[in-house]
């Protein structure tokens, strides 16, 4: 298949969860829709590059859900199907959209998955390790052969239950995503900057801390820098806003003749508004009826938005 950008050759591979969400806010529930961390990432990072996604499905992975992928161009020869159910999780919204309580999470296939890139995969030179257990961003990552530069995100389950491996990961790779709460639960360390300055310490060049609503920090040896969300008129469904942020983020890089604090801090700016337009409809539904230069006219009007 041809990608978007024009050649078979995948630039960006993105590994971690697909799955089915149910997800309740105030205003509405929805069932088994299409969700994971690796389905926003992709979607968010074939705006900018050629993408091939990592992962896991059951055989009651509705084809409409691969059709979708196809719609975003993301490849799909890393996505195998499996015997068994598709992973599924489900979460809760409180009133004000931005405290979410997690009711279940079923990894099914995920349990037993040992991915096995295909050979073009090896060769693509950017990787996003998305939120998945760290024994398979692992596995993914030790089957690179000329990556430029890799990135990871996590959560609190893994902190929790998988620090060991976790700590292996973050050793590895150049730049680390992670919220605020789970940079404290990381690092025992209350005062963000300090958890960031503990990030650090543990091996990528680069550390951001999301904090949903109010932005993202980038932290490194060349300072602080700060990008704010770009304020939505009405958030529907916050979910796999940190993933889209993520994909966007490395999809811009991912075109970067060089990697600087510079160029990181451009990215992060496509990022933000990648994760804008996700929350403002449930699963992908937003980001498939927008196109890249949509996505450009919100950065402009983001750039007056901060200038002081
Ligand atoms: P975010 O809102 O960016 O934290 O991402 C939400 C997505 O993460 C949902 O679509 C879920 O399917 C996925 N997810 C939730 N829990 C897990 C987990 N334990 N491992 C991998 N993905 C997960």
């Amino acid at each position: 298949m041809k990608l978007r950008h024009g050649s078979d050759a995948v630039n960006l591979v993105v590994v971690g969860s697909i799955g089915l969400d149910t997800i309740k806010t105030p205003a509405v529930t929805r069932r088994d829709i299409l969700g994971g961390s690796v389905s926003y990432a992709c979607a968010a990072a074939s705006f900018f590059t050629s993408t091939g996604m990592v992962g896991v499905v059951g055989r009651d992975f509705p084809a409409r859900y691969r059709a979708a992928f196809r719609t975003f161009h993301i490849d799909q020869q890393g996505l195998q199907s499996a015997d068994g159910k598709t992973f599924r999780w489900s979460g809760v919204y409180e009133r004000n959209l931005n405290n979410r309580r997690t009711l279940s999470t079923d990894l099914n296939v995920f349990a037993d998955f040992a991915p096995d890139l295909p050979p073009v995969y090896r060769e693509s030179p950017f990787l996003f390790l998305a939120n998945i257990a760290p024994e398979l961003q692992f596995r993914v990552l030790s089957q690179m052969r000329a990556l430029r530069f890799v990135a990871a995100d996590t959560m609190d389950l893994w902190i929790k239950t998988a620090r060991p491996a976790l700590l292996k990961v973050i050793r590895q790779v150049d730049m680390l995503l992670i919220n605020d709460s789970e940079a404290r639960e990381l690092t025992g360390e209350e005062h963000l900057v300090q958890a960031a300055r503990r990030v650090l310490a543990l091996g990528p060049r680069y550390v951001i801390i999301k904090k949903g609503e109010h932005g993202s920090l980038l932290f490194s040896k060349h300072g602080l820098v700060l990008v704010p969300a770009y304020p939505v008129d009405e958030v529907h469904d916050p979910t796999g806003a940190g993933d889209a942020f993520a994909g966007g983020l490395m999809g811009v890089l991912a075109r970067a003749r060089r990697i600087t604090p510079g160029t990181v801090r451009r990215a992060m700016v496509y990022g933000a508004m990648v994760a804008s337009f996700t929350v403002e409809a449930f699963s992908l539904e937003k980001l498939q009826t927008i196109r890249r230069a949509d996505i450009e006219a919100r950065v402009r009007q983001f750039l007056r938005m901060i200038r002081c």
